[in-house]
């Protein structure tokens, strides 16, 4: 049987000793007894007890202190007291927290059987409790151990996160900027400011001093510094003649290259470094061709650290390639459109584009200048044009054009509804896929051609009349004069009757009638040539109008002349423009019924080298339908009129570089215009016509 355990038990009485050895030994445990305190001390001192039964009162002390003695030398152990009587003083002390239980004497011993077991479980228990408790401890310890090195581990995880995500944000950043940067210089008009923003930025997230770019002009002879951020422009300078000398020895590396070593005959690209730099240069190269470099700014001191920005550097370049291509191709566009533009812009000639429909969608200046605000897209070209050759619609009959081209004379409407004779040259021009097939159309305005060339037929008409009625009134002139002469004698023959004079005078008054017409036709058939020379405007006007004066003042026709000008000192020829103020100033008056009035008014120019002659008469004025006519030879409303005063007026004044004009309101006057250049150059005058006049 094991060993459950050892007891002591103390008591003064050795009966009662040895029936508590006997009877606890027989219930397994290993039982010493003492019959004094002192015994049990030195029992206490040699054995480790686990139960102690203790009388309570003993000889040499009482049994609860040595209890207490025990407890506090051996905490877990387990007392029992025995007492020789009930009391309260002993239920209070059997209370105590050191007194395990107690007992009454004479006791029963089963019941001690049952204390001293239920101490010695209590015990077992006990030591199961701690060990259990301990378990619990280690297990704890171990978890806090282990939840400091997930604490830890945890703070590691978040500084590596933090890190990642730091390294997240740069690229992040990077790749926004370059996205940014991308965008801005291809998008931006003015390209320079895009730039100085894009070397700024590069700076920034490169961490790098300062930036440069060298772009090639001049179809690539000459390299340029183009902008430059934080870099002095002499350093850039010497660069740029680096690099060409390099150039011109063939050795500039296409790699991004060591700028500093550019002065060597080996230039050092950067991969391939083997000390610290300070520049790096990034070529520029688009399909082949040199476009420029990209200047860094930034020391690295060792490969590995340019290798961190060698992926950002090379990216950087692709972009700025293609950048700096795209921008010398929109500038070539842009100055080959300038150059159109321009082209277009100052030609003469009208040019209209239209869409596939027909409709106007370009104009240029003339165009606009002649049609109005036409290229809204809202104006058909055949609300414009009207085909005077063929017909049909305008838009098909120009696209229906051999090769696609053609050129008429057409109609043009111009604002007002009045239509303009023009000459149209259309090309049928194909497009991209949103235009289609479209119309360019190059106009010119054929008025002043079409008015020249009725000029000239009607110049050539008036030679050939003139040529003819020259010649009529020479070969009349000789029997004229022959008639003349021969009416002369005959009147002198005829003596004093007045009866018969009478009607020789009416024969040399005809006689003399067709002499003035015949010197007129002389005229206008063969105008003089106008012999210049200085007189005053004033004085020529006044003479010939003193010869008008008797026909005014028989009619009952003010006559006044007035002068606005300061100067009228002129270059001209005095006979010819004082016949010009004669004949327009006795039409004047013609026109004009007794109390009318005729003014003459010499006033400056439109042009300081002009002076203008005004005659304004309050007349009946120029019939409706005759306006177009007036000038033309032996056109007279008139029955004793010749129709030739304006129509060799005008040829005078043309002769002396003028101009002739009217307006006139019918039954209300008429005022003609004359413009007279001040200096006439003189012109000799052809010696027929001299011989003629
Ligand atoms: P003539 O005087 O011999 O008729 P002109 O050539 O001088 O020839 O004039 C031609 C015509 O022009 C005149 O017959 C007349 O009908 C018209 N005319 C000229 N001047 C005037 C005027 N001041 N007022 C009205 N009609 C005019």
């Amino acid at each position: 049987m094991t060993e459950k355990g050892r007891v002591l038990v103390i008591d003064d009485e050795a009966d009662v000793l040895d029936i508590l050895r006997e009877f606890i030994a027989g219930r397994g445990y290993r039982v010493d007894t003492a019959d004094s305190c002192e015994a049990a001390r030195e029992l206490a001192g040699r054995e480790r007890y686990e139960i102690v039964l203790a009388d309570r009162e003993l000889p040499d002390g009482s049994g609860l202190d040595l209890i207490e003695e025990f407890q506090s030398s051996t905490p877990d152990v387990r007392s029992i007291v025995m007492t020789e009587r009930s009391s309260m003083e002993s239920t209070i002390a059997a209370m105590r927290p050191d007194v395990f239980d107690q007992i009454q004497k004479p006791f029963d011993l089963v019941k001690i059987g049952e204390m001293v077991d239920a101490a010695h479980d209590h015990i077992k228990m006990s030591r199961q409790d701690a060990s259990v408790i301990e378990r619990l401890e280690s297990a704890y310890r171990r978890l806090e151990k282990d939840r400091a090195e997930l604490d830890r581990k945890v703070i590691e995880t978040n500084e590596e996160l933090a890190r990642v995500n730091d390294s997240l944000k740069r690229h992040v950043t990077r790749l926004k900027m370059l996205f940014q940067m991308g965008r801005d210089i291809s998008s931006n008009e003015n390209w320079s400011d895009a730039l100085d923003r894009f070397l700024m930025a590069l700076c920034r997230y490169l961490e790098a001093e300062g930036a440069a770019l060298l772009l090639y002009s001049g179809g690539g002879a000459v390299l340029q510094i183009r902008t430059s951020y934080n870099m002095e422009i002499r350093f850039l300078e010497t660069a740029v003649r680096l690099i060409l000398d390099a150039q011109k020895r063939d050795t500039v590396p296409t790699e991004i290259f060591n700028l500093d070593s550019c002065h060597t005959p080996d230039i050092e690209t950067c991969l391939a470094a083997m000390k610290p730099w300070n520049d790096s240069a990034i070529p520029l190269l688009y399909k082949g061709r040199w476009l420029g470099f990209l200047v860094i700014r930034k020391r690295y001191a060792s490969k590995r650290e340019y290798l961190g920005d060698y992926h950002f550097i090379t990216t950087i370049q692709t972009i700025l390639t293609e950048e700096v291509a795209n921008a010398a191709n929109i500038s070539r566009l842009r100055n080959l459109k300038d150059f159109n533009e321009t082209i277009l812009e100052s030609m003469h000639s009208g040019v209209l584009r239209t869409d596939r429909e027909g409709r106007v969608i370009f104009a240029n200046r003339r165009a606009r200048e002649l049609l109005g605000d036409v290229a809204s897209g809202a104006v058909h070209i055949g609300d414009l044009f009207a085909n005077t050759a063929g017909s049909g619609e305008f838009f098909d009959f120009l696209r229906g054009g051999a090769g696609g081209t053609m050129s008429i004379e057409a109609d043009c409407t111009v604002p007002g509804g009045r239509t303009i004779p023009v000459s149209v040259n259309s090309t049928v021009v194909e497009s991209d896929e949103f235009t289609g097939i479209s119309l360019v159309i190059v106009f010119e305005d054929l008025t002043a051609r079409k008015e020249l060339e009725e000029e000239l037929r009607r110049s050539d008409r008036l030679r050939s009349l003139g040529e003819l009625s020259a010649g009529v009134a020479h070969e009349i002139r000789n029997p004229l004069t022959g008639i003349a002469t021969t009416a002369q004698v005959l009147r002198e023959k005829l003596g004093e009757d007045p009866e018969r004079l009478k009607y020789i005078d009416v024969i040399l008054e005809e006689i003399r009638r067709l002499d003035d017409i015949i010197r007129s036709m002389l005229h206008f058939g063969r105008p003089a040539a106008p012999r210049p020379m200085e007189v005053s405007m004033c004085d020529i006007v006044e003479e010939a109008l003193m010869l008008v004066a008797d026909s005014a003042a028989e009619a009952g026709v003010s006559l006044r002349f007035v002068s606005e000008v300061d100067r009228d000192m002129c270059l001209l020829d005095r006979d010819q423009i004082k016949q010009v103020v004669l004949n327009l100033a006795m039409n004047g008056v013609q026109a004009c019924r007794s109390g009318g009035e005729v003014r003459v008014i010499l006033r400056p120019g439109t042009d300081p080298a002009l002076v203008r002659l005004d005659f304004e008469d309050s007349g009946c004025g120029i019939p409706a339908g005759a306006s177009d006519r007036l000038y033309n030879p032996f056109f007279t409303t008139r029955s004793n009129g010749t129709g030739l005063g304006l129509s060799i007026s005008r040829s005078i004044v043309e002769a002396h570089g003028g101009r002739i004009s009217h307006e006139s309101v019918e039954g209300r006057g008429a005022t003609f215009h004359v413009d007279l250049p001040r200096l006439t150059v003189a012109v000799s005058a052809p010696e027929e016509s001299r011989q003629a006049h």
